[in-house]
């Protein structure tokens, strides 16, 4: 099953609100874009990209996902409607209300500017600011260029941005002070680089929860 902007607003009956109502309420606590490559330097062919998404549904977290690691989710099953079994109970009843699976498979790496106007499009309705939304990135085997300038592009927009494996930069400290850390006090997205996948959910879901009690929901 594919989704774009538009589909994922029919899905939703043609408007954001059902979709806005659930993460306020926290039946969604929050939503993840999983945009990957698929590599063998942090473990056999696609563990990492599985096992985070497994992990983000089960802890009622909205999965988008784009890119090579897409393939990955989707023989793994998770952008079928059989795998609303595998969400948390929460997000499970807004999936069956909705009959959407809890991956939604959105394209290629390089459609991430489709992503960013979804996620405008609901800092818009909210009235926030893109980092201020319980929203993270995740790129679990990410191993080329397009890889690199999403994710300079999702922390350009303010979004906490996990990536694994560890990037080649460690050898320019400055370099790896602005990624982790000082970007932050710009934009309000960081790289985080964490190569465990549980703890990198672990990570990300602290992140969503300190989004959300920031905007008070
Ligand atoms: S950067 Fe290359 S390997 Fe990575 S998701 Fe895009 S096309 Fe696939």
């Amino acid at each position: 099953m594919g989704f774009s902007i538009e589909s994922i607003l029919e899905a939703l009956g043609g408007s954001l609100e059902p979709l806005l109502e659930a993460i306020k309420k926290g039946d969604i606590k929050g939503v993840v874009a999983l945009v990957s490559c698929t590599t063998l330097r942090n473990g056999p062919h696609d563990e990492n990209t599985v096992t985070i998404a497994k992990e983000l549904i089960k802890r009622d977290i909205l999965v988008l996902s784009m890119g090579c690691g897409n393939a990955a989710v989707q023989v793994a099953g998770l952008t079928s409607l059989e795998a609303q079994e595998l969400a948390g109970e929460r997000l499970k009843k807004v999936l069956k209300a909705l009959n959407i699976p809890p991956v939604l498979s959105f394209g290629t790496c390089t459609d991430t500017g489709r992503l960013a106007q979804l996620v405008i499009a609901i800092a818009n309705e909210l009235g926030v600011d893109t980092a201020q939304l319980p929203i993270a990135a995740t790129a679990p085997e990410y191993m080329e260029q397009k890889a690199t300038i999403d994710a300079i592009f999702a922390v350009a927009l303010g979004v906490y941005t996990h990536v694994a494996p560890l990037p080649p930069v460690t050898g320019a400290p400055e370099l790896v002070k602005l990624l982790t850390d000082d970007v932050e006090k710009l934009t309000g997205g960081k790289l985080a680089p964490e190569c465990d996948p549980l703890e990198a959910v672990d990570w990300i879901e602290k992140h969503i929860l300190k989004r959300r009690k920031e905007l008070g929901i």
